[in-house]
């Protein structure tokens, strides 16, 4: 892989973010219906070489001190965690000064390998989007064999001994997790993961947000609640 690419740099809460990906294109253990990025031609969940990454950390390098972020996102087409030089891209940032912070969508942070890589990152974001295993297999369209149940004990067990902040995203669906009984079953997965900050987004992009996307004054009444159990 010659280069990362990059979004423009950004002020969040009066820190400076740089926000790259690192993958030359969507690779998921996941193909969501919703997703942003579109399908995955690519539901894979083992890592791969995308060639020499030198010429993009020396250009990683530039950016950093040209910039000085506090933190550099590593938020990827798909999950980071495939690409086979995910440790060393984290360990390279590190040496140069910024925090680092790491989206998956949270499902293989039940396995060493991967867990052991976002163990040394400062920020780590999991995601969760179903509550029931129906709407987890419909919706998330994950590889063969991973279950709902397996991808909350994967957070909460990284929770558990994660020494950084652990960030959960919720994302609320219309017609599948934003019934009352739906919300009280993500209050009891908040409280086992018992994250440091909690995210509740509806989904607010095209073309899916008129099927899926759920109405403002809900979404913050959901908010409410969720946030609640923090
Ligand atoms: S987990 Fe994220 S990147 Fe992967 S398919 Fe779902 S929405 Fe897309």
């Amino acid at each position: 892989m010659n280069s990362f690419t990059y979004k423009d740099i950004y002020i969040e809460n009066g820190k400076k973010v740089l926000e790259m990906n690192v993958l030359p294109e969507k690779f998921c253990n996941f193909d969501c219906v919703f997703c942003p990025i579109g399908k995955s031609k690519n539901k894979v969940d083992s890592q791969r070489s995308f060639g020499e990454v030198e010429n993009a950390l020396v250009d990683l390098k530039e950016r950093i001190e040209r910039e000085r972020p506090n933190l550099v996102f590593i938020n990827s087409k798909g999950e980071a965690f495939i690409n086979d030089r995910i440790g060393q891209i984290v360990d390279f940032i590190k040496v140069q000064g910024p925090s680092v912070r790491l989206l998956s969508n949270g499902y293989l942070l039940g396995r060493e390998e991967y867990a052991e890589i976002a163990h040394r990152c400062d920020e780590v974001i999991g995601e969760l989007k179903a509550i029931r295993e129906e709407d987890f297999q419909k919706l998330q369209r994950p590889i063969d064999g991973y279950t709902l149940s397996e991808y909350i004990s994967n957070m909460e067990s990284f929770r558990a001994r994660f020494k950084g902040k652990f960030i959960f995203e919720v994302t609320i669906i219309k017609g599948f997790n934003d019934d009352d009984i739906s919300v009280e079953k993500t209050v009891d997965v908040i409280r086992r993961i018992a994250p440091s900050d909690l995210i509740v987004v509806g989904i607010d992009y095209e073309p899916f947000s008129k099927k899926l996307g759920v109405d403002p004054d809900r979404l913050k009444e959901i908010s409410k609640r969720l946030q609640s159990a923090l």
